[in-house]
């Protein structure tokens, strides 16, 4: 498929430098304000996520040193393995299905580094240092106390906000009485995790004062794949070049036809917080903010002429190709697609075991010989609790001819617990034709099977 993006690479530095700092201009307007009720409602959201509690659950959580998930209070274990690996199959169509139809907006609308960058740490540098060109002015300007305070003020805030951020991020890693354990116990008690906070937090910091937008432009790989996931009818931030050229500003007596729409003001080019030119076309380091369509909006209100210079359009209607038609055909594939992911999900997580179990055979054994002619196999029987409660069970092989001979008797898991159990499988001889027997054996708990296990049963060759 061809590719629609330009890839014009990072803002180049000028001679000299080793990057060139953006200095994006404060963003205002409609689109802006839309961005920040999302943004502001997205970000409550992170933060409480993990301390919110379902059934006594975390509601968000993943923990992967104790290879834990909650999801909506829901527990996962690696034996939902398979759930997780649909989830994750569901979560990509559904990035793919939405790049499709709307572009970038995840970047610019929902993303948590755009989100804390632009509503969090930009907004805290307009504060203090003010818009960009009091910035620029100050980053330029001689080394005054004035200057070395409010360095030092906004560094200091863009520090503690950091630790704050790797706190949550720790919450949703380790979990919130862990945390909580890091921040209440002395230090020498949790000296890994008090490292990781403060790796965290440094790292946060690296990202949020230092590396900005190169996050965006650079090293997220869904960036990258953007030229994949767009075409033609792809809805994204763009320059209507047919209308907006030639461009410039309107000379006296000069016919008003004899210039295009755009007056080449650059206000589009100093509030992008990538620092490219939404004119040179669609590019891989647009994030979809939608911030130089708010620029541009006030610009055309000013001069008299109509909004969305720059606006959502499909590169197919920017063309103004002749043989161009909206066709929502892939659209429409993805979406079945998506939503037969959906559906396979929730029957998944609805018939999801309480109970997890791995029966294997006791190691180096086949089968013994009793004295009363039975023959007997083995085995050892991990559960661990699924169900985010006390829960108590019995075990039960499903094929009559055989019975159970617990050699440890544990019939109750406590929440989030596990056990392990060996048992014997007893049976006639006789009853079994073949050296090797598939057999199940279930699970009980409250008189219903929550997890059926298969293992083979062993009897002397020839019986
Ligand atoms: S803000 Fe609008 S008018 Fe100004 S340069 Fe950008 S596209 Fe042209
Ligand atoms: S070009 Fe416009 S939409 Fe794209 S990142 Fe820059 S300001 Fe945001």
């Amino acid at each position: 498929m061809e590719t629609i993006l330009k890839d014009n690479g990072p803002v180049l530095p000028s001679k000299g430098k080793s990057r060139e700092w953006i200095y994006a201009k404060k963003p205002s307007g409609k689109f802006y304000n839309l961005r920040q009720w999302v943004g502001y409602s997205l970000l409550l959201f992170f933060i409480i996520a993990p301390f919110l509690r379902i059934r006594g659950n975390p509601f968000l959580m993943f923990n992967i040193i104790e290879r834990k998930f909650s999801i909506f209070g829901t527990l996962f274990y690696p034996q939902d393995l398979h759930i997780f690996v649909f989830g994750m199959l569901t979560v990509l169509v559904g990035i793919v299905l939405f790049t499709a139809i709307f572009g970038r907006v995840w970047c610019g609308w929902t993303c948590p580094q755009t989100i804390f960058m632009e509503l969090v740490f930009r907004r805290i540098e307009y504060w203090i240092e003010g818009d960009w060109t009091q910035q620029k002015k100050l980053n330029n300007g001689p080394n005054t106390d004035a200057r070395a305070f409010k360095k030092f003020l906004k560094h200091s805030i863009f520090i503690i906000i950091s630790f704050l951020i790797a706190n949550v991020f720790l919450a949703y890693v380790i979990g919130v009485d862990e945390l909580y354990k890091i921040i209440i116990d002395p230090i020498d008690q949790h000296i890994v995790g008090f490292i990781a906070i403060l790796i965290f937090t440094t790292l946060f910091y690296l990202v949020f004062a230092f590396v900005r937008e190169i996050v965006c432009t650079t090293i997220c790989p869904y960036g990258r794949f953007q030229g994949v996931l767009l075409d033609d009818q792809s809805l994204t931030v763009a320059y209507n070049e047919k209308r907006g050229e030639p461009r410039g500003k309107q000379k006296k007596g000069e016919e008003e036809s004899a210039k295009g729409d755009c007056i080449d003001c650059e206000l589009c080019v100093h509030v992008c917080p990538t620092g490219i030119d939404i004119r040179n076309g669609i590019q891989l380091e647009c994030v979809n903010c939608t911030a130089c369509v708010d620029a541009c909006d006030a610009v055309m209100d000013k001069i008299g002429k109509p909004k969305r210079l720059v606006g959502f359009y499909s590169l197919g209607e920017i063309e103004g190709k002749k043989d161009f038609k909206k066709s929502r055909t892939r659209h429409y594939i993805y979406g079945v697609v998506l939503i037969a992911l959906i559906v396979g999900m929730t029957l998944m997580v609805y018939n999801r075991s309480l109970i997890g179990g791995t029966l294997l055979r006791a190691t180096g054994s086949t089968y013994q010989l009793r004295e009363d002619g039975t023959v007997s196999n083995l085995y050892t029987l991990q559960l661990i609790n699924k169900s985010g409660k006390d829960i108590r069970f019995t075990i039960k092989p499903d094929d009559h001819d055989l019975k159970i001979q617990l050699v440890n008797e544990i019939n109750e898991l406590k929440k989030d617990g596990s056990a392990k159990l060996s048992f014997f499988l007893v049976g006639e001889s006789k009853n079994f034709t073949k050296y090797k027997t598939d057999v199940k054996v279930s699970v009980m708990s409250d008189n219903k099977v929550v997890e059926t296990l298969k293992t083979t049963f062993i009897t002397p060759p020839g019986d």
